[in-house]
């Protein structure tokens, strides 16, 4: 499968929260932008229904998770599946670090959101690094 021995960053659904929309934006900034060639993603859903193909994609890759709030749903997922969780990442815990950069709200992210995002994206575009060169 293509995906594979890529590091699947992996955020939680985070439905009706700003700081849910925050984690998956910081999951797109960098499967996209920052490390497309070494990063990708898969829908967390897929985990918790136990879809065969992905469990195996989990159990075989390094995953990231990125979860909105300290519930850290992406987390316990691919904890609970017997996937490779090599880090995990809690958007309020970026929050707390950078408190001038609340989110708008839940669709609109507003520029502080976004900055919000990015510096999130930075952090786990650095643990990606890591991972790459401890291989
Ligand atoms: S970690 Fe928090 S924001 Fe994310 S899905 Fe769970 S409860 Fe929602």
């Amino acid at each position: 499968m293509l995906k594979d021995g890529k590091v699947f960053v992996i955020p939680c659904s985070g439905i009706g929260k700003a700081l849910g929309t925050v984690g998956r934006a910081a999951m797109y900034e960098v499967v996209e932008k920052l490390r497309p060639n070494e990063a990708t993603t898969v829908c967390l859903p897929l985990l918790t229904i136990r879809d065969e193909a992905v469990l195996k994609l989990a159990r075989n890759n390094s995953c990231i998770s990125v979860d909105g709030c300290p519930f850290q749903c992406a987390r316990k997922n691919i904890e609970s599946s017997k996937g490779k969780l090599v880090a995990s990442f809690v958007v309020t815990d970026v929050l707390r670090e950078n408190r001038g950069l609340k989110p708008e709200g839940v669709t609109e992210l507003g520029p502080k959101g976004l900055k919000l995002a990015s510096i999130l994206a930075e952090k786990i575009a650095g643990r990606i690094d890591e991972i790459n060169n401890n291989r």
